[in-house]
């Protein structure tokens, strides 16, 4: 058997079977044995039906039969009952008064049974018991691996594994291990080279196979599961840490600023940059000076001034000369005579792009520097011939033809900046809002033809925890801008549970009296069909908006905004509602995080507990804006102390940073976000849990990657995983 046989091949596999398998990305014998158990359960909990005794609280498992109604003999209550049995015994289960119970349950059914074992010696059963329904038995002691191993071991634990319909968790345990039987591992290679193994005292290949799928005690598992987390960031590290070497190689615009040219234009400002906005501003001209490309991540809070520092380093480009005598591709030396060096400027969403590109003008204003902006619904020019204040409105066609003759030195707009007719004459830096996914392939796509590789700024004010950032930003320097602009009033925060509300709306109101506006975020949907989910969130947007309209604000005006908007309507809301026409904005939580209305200083979010704290963290940023206090309601429904817990931290907590973290503890990990943009698995996920993991990953792939000549060469089994990483990453 080798491990890329399909499981057909060996195995009976029936028509739904192989449709469950299918869907589970299951069809040869590797990915079985790659389809690893999602936890473990310990057998020693399980008590045997056989062993029972009066007085017991059961847990057993088995299977159901004899299920009947009946009449007690003397009252006429009725009963049901039945047996279970689990192949050491049975035992009769009766159920009083509740008569609709036989009819959930059928004969044949497997079960989890929890209940308290009465009667007398010899006529035992098991009363009113809980009953919980099961795809399948757990895999019981008297199986396979737990027989005949040493007789002390008190660990007996056995895999669960993500099931679908039509496959259980005891179908892939039993299948793992009759591959192992027929001889697989041997025919299998490590990919990670044993050093590292051994460094790292992690099992290689073969044992953590076993050790995964059958494992005799704990640890064991635990180690196989290390080994596989750090195999999955090892080779997202490799990859990143070969982006990182690419930009490395490739030649760069460099661009020298005189600090004096710089304090003119950032003196013009209506405030004090803060430090950290000083210092990530030197950071990278400093980087802009070097001979490669700069690669790095503003990680800032919302209303932290990143557009303060992405239009002070745009100003410096924009504001520099192409070297001498550059040649394009067709030999002839370029007309220097005209244009400077350009800047791209990405934003996520059309709103956004507008706002930078509204925010830009003004920093923009007094210089003789054109900007455009392009987003899908059309394109603009600044300034405007007519009004050399005002930007107009121009076509496409004119925008990129400037664009390409390099009269457009600063181009600003949405994804529509990445087609292919976008093309720049000396594009030199391209700087990226909120754009998770944006790797070295899309910054040589905006290049195009120029062989000079530009320098990237992502910029993002979702808090992630460092473990996540070093791994799905491996490859950039990290800037923190870390401080708020002076002023800023800290946001008031409070948790409103269940039956608090009132106070709650009477505070806003005493708000939109004094002239202040306030956002409704309806409650993000949990629904497995993103259609079905954008559907119940709208429902739920107007639905909210609506009952606010009749009842709690019923004097002041409402707008509302979501997802299935066109960008036409979600402008003239937006317009509106920053223009003070409308007093409450009543959205989803998926519509424009950056969105600047200074007036608008209240936040309610309803269904808080269905939101990562980070999440709610960026939603409440957007009433940090104005000189007036900021308030924010995290209204929950849910009356447990966990809950209550978690969003406790939302008070406390000092910065978005310290919430990533919590929220990394608090939930499970699979919800973190963060999680689609990393493509890491649910075991990754728990691998970044580990720092140490994550930073040891991280160096032995630079170190792989700085070493020897060739990964594909020398590697091959790590290049073939890294080079199907990267096809899954940059696809959009
Ligand atoms: P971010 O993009 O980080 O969320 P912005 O760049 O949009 O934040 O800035 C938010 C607001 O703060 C803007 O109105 C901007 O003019 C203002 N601002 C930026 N830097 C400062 C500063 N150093 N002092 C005072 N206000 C600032
Ligand atoms: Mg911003």
């Amino acid at each position: 058997m080798k491990p890329t046989d399909l499981l057909t091949a060996h195995f009976r596999v029936d028509a739904p079977h192989q449709k469950a398998l299918k869907k589970l990305g299951i069809a040869t014998v590797a990915d079985l044995l790659m389809h690893l158990p999602a936890r473990y359960e310990d057998v020693s909990d399980i008590q045997s039906v056989g062993g029972l005794q009066k007085d017991q609280e059961a847990i057993v498992f088995g299977q159901l039969s004899g299920l009947k109604l009946r009449k007690a003999w003397k009252s006429k209550r009725p009963i049901a009952e039945g047996y279970i049995e689990d192949g050491s015994a049975k035992i009769k289960i009766m159920w009083f008064n509740q008569p609709y119970l036989a009819k959930m349950y059928s004969d044949g059914m497997y079960v989890k049974l929890v209940g308290k074992v009465t009667g007398s010696d010899g006529k035992l059963y098991i009363a009113n018991p809980e009953v919980e329904k099961l795809d399948a038995l757990p895999i019981d002691r008297h199986d396979s691996i737990f027989k005949g191993t040493d007789a002390n071991m008190d660990e007996t634990i056995y895999p669960v594994y993500r099931e679908t319909k039509g496959v259980t968790s005891k179908w892939f345990y039993h299948t793992a291990l009759k591959c192992f039987e027929a001889g697989v591992l041997e025919t299998m290679t490590d990919p990670i080279p044993l050093s590292i193994l051994e460094k790292y005292k992690l099992p290689v290949l073969k044992t953590a196979l076993v050790w995964i799928h059958s494992p005799k005690k704990a640890e064991h598992a635990q180690s196989a599961r290390k080994r596989f987390a750090f195999e999955e960031v090892f080779y997202i590290q490799t990859q990143k840490a070969i982006d990182r070497a690419m930009v490395s190689a490739a030649s760069t615009y460099q661009v020298n600023t005189d600090p004096k040219h710089l304090k003119q234009f950032t003196d013009r400002f209506p405030f004090e940059l803060t430090e950290a906005q000083t210092t990530s501003i030197a950071s990278i001209i400093d980087s802009f000076t070097k001979n490669h490309a700069m690669s790095r991540l503003l990680e800032g809070d919302v209303g932290s001034g990143k557009t303060a520092v992405a239009a002070t380093t745009a100003y410096a480009v924009a504001t520099s000369r192409p070297p001498e005598g550059i040649k394009s591709e067709s030999g002839k030396v370029s007309d220097l005579a005209f244009g400077n060096l350009q800047v791209a400027y990405m934003a996520p969403t059309e709103i956004l792009a507008k706002q930078h590109f509204e925010s830009f003008i003004e920093y923009f204003k007094h210089l003789p520097i054109n900007i455009g902006l392009i987003t899908g619904s059309g394109c603009q020019k600044f300034p405007s011939k007519s009004n050399p204040n005002k930007p107009t409105p121009i076509s496409r066609a004119q925008l990129l033809k400037w664009v390409k003759n390099g009269e457009v030195p600063i181009l600003i707009g949405t994804h529509a900046l990445i087609y292919k007719s976008v093309e720049f004459k000396h594009l030199a830096y391209v700087i990226i809002d909120e754009q998770h996914r944006f790797g070295t392939n899309q910054r040589k796509q905006l290049a195009k033809k120029d062989a000079r590789m530009p320098h990237l700024l992502s910029m993002t004010a979702t808090p992630i925890p460092r473990t996540l950032a070093l791994t799905i930003y491996g490859d950039l320097d990290i800037t923190l801008l870390d401080q708020m602009p002076a002023g800023r009033k800290p946001i008031i925060t409070e948790i409103i549970g269940p039956g608090q509300s009132a106070k709650m709306y009477e505070h806003v109101r005493s708000e939109l009296q004094s002239g202040r506006q306030a956002y409704v975020i309806c409650p993000r949907i949990e629904e497995p069909d993103p259609d079905k989910q954008t559907a119940l969130q709208l429902k739920s947007v107007v639905a909210e908006a609506k009952r606010l309209a009749t009842t709690e604000f019923r004097d002041y005006t409402i707008g509302v905004m979501h997802g299935k908007m066109t960008p036409a309507d979600k402008d003239k809301v937006m317009k509106e509602f920053a223009e003070h026409q409308l007093d409450i904005l009543v959205a989803t939580s998926v519509v424009e995080v950056g969105v600047n209305v200074p007036n608008a200083t209240n936040i309610i979010i309803e269904g808080a507990e269905r939101f990562g704290l980070s999440q709610l963290h960026q939603l409440r940023g957007r009433v940090v804006r104005g000189t007036h206090q900021p308030y924010c309601f995290a209204v929950t429904d849910s009356k447990g102390d966990k809950t209550k817990e978690r969003l406790k931290a939302l008070v406390t907590a000092k910065n978005g940073f310290e919430l990533a973290e919590h929220d990394l503890n608090f939930r499970g990990s699979g919800e973190l976000y963060g999680q689609k943009q990393s493509g890491l698995s649910d075991l990754g996920m728990e691998a970044i849990k580990n720092l140490k993991l994550v930073e040891a990953a991280r160096t032995e792939a630079q170190h792989l990657v700085a070493t020897p000549p060739h990964i594909a060469k020398d590697f091959p089994l790590i290049a073939e995983r890294v080079a199907k990483l990267g096809e899954s990453l940059h696809m959009e």
